[in-house]
């Protein structure tokens, strides 16, 4: 995939002297094959910044960069993002298939997309004969695999994940971190991951940055963040987490 760089980012809401700013000169980098997970309370600008990777916020200061040069906005998208909530991010209106195949890139037959549509449904584990299926069939897992399917769907060279796991169960949580591992591992995913959970981050990122207020506290490698953290905020976050977590399959 590609890599992924915030550069001094700041975005504000509203403006005069209601302004405030969420995201506060935020530099951090996703490096090409890596899931780089935000932690922080709520509160923090963590969905603040994914909005803003994915165009939805205009950036107040700052710059984002794909492999070093400025995202474009036309054509393809470039990112993809993965939401909170499987049971208002798909149309209930369009069965799953349809929800999957209509991101990819144009121009593409309509048995290339069935095929396609089959294969990234078996990349997630969902069986490819369910295609044809309504969202209302599924259980709130099993739509985030289908939000993933189409997010992969349109190639993206990153994918956004703004707390995927939090309105789950932790046992279904645990399945959904063991398939973004997964797919990391095989399809090499950049990765920005956002979850309030720093257990939840642990278990998926190789690097951490820690979010408060708007700015990035402490960023490293999840080893020496959670490992020997600096910043009393991540001491805070970090004893507040039960521990040794396990997640089943
Ligand atoms: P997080 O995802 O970490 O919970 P957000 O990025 O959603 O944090 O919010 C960061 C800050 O920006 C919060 O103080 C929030 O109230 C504020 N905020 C978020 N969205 C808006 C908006 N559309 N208009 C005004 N303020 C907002
Ligand atoms: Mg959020």
């Amino acid at each position: 995939m590609s890599e992924l760089q915030f550069d001094d980012v700041t975005v504000r809401y509203g403006v005069g002297r209601a302004a405030m700013t969420a995201v506060d000169r935020v530099s951090l980098v996703v490096p090409d094959g890596e899931i780089v997970g935000v932690v922080g309370e709520s509160g923090s600008g963590k969905s603040t910044l994914a909005r803003a990777a994915v165009g939805l916020v205009p950036l107040h200061a700052g710059r984002i960069l794909l492999d070093g040069a400025p995202i474009p906005r036309r054509g393809p998208r470039q990112l993809q993002m993965v939401f909170q909530d499987p049971y208002s991010s798909l149309d209930p209106r369009m069965t799953i298939g349809s929800s999957i195949s209509e991101v990819m890139p144009s121009g593409m037959t309509r048995r290339a997309r069935a095929a396609e549509t089959a294969r990234l449904l078996e990349l997630v584990h969902l069986d490819p004969d369910k295609a044809d299926a309504y969202p209302a069939r599924f259980s709130g897992g099993q739509r985030q695999r289908v939000a993933i399917a189409r997010a992969l769907a349109g190639r993206p060279r990153v994918l956004i994940a703004d707390e995927i796991t939090s309105a789950l169960d932790v046992l279904i949580q645990g399945t959904i971190l063991n398939l973004i591992r997964e797919l990391q591992a095989e399809l090499g995913l950049s990765m920005l991951f956002i979850s309030h959970n720093l257990a939840v981050v642990r278990y998926v990122a190789s690097r951490v940055a820690v979010m408060h207020d708007g700015r990035i506290v402490e960023e490293g490698t999840t080893a020496d963040v959670l490992g020997d953290p600096q910043d009393e905020y991540t001491r805070e976050l970090l004893s507040a987490i039960p521990r040794p977590i396990q997640y089943t399959p």
